[in-house]
């Protein structure tokens, strides 16, 4: 189905949704590698499945919505 599951982020300090790579392009709107590039840099709540996949906390996606950029051009 969607795909999503709910962990505890250490970040959030709560139980979030965490969704894999493919479903936070789509949520994001942006590029794969631009995904791993917010991994790379922590900008984006994430941790490592068992089999190694890496899901990314819902919540820190949507921080990093289009507002950041607004105000950084502003
Ligand atoms: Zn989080």
């Amino acid at each position: 189905m969607l795909n999503i599951s709910c962990f505890f982020c250490d970040h959030c300090k709560k139980d979030s949704r965490f969704v894999p790579v493919h479903r936070a392009m789509k949520v994001a709107g942006v590029s794969r590698s631009t995904i791993y590039y917010w991994i790379d840099k922590e900008w984006v709540h994430w941790r490592e499945l068992p089999s190694g996949r890496r899901i990314i906390c819902e919540d820190s996606l949507g921080r990093r919505g289009s507002t950041t950029f607004t105000s950084d051009v502003v």
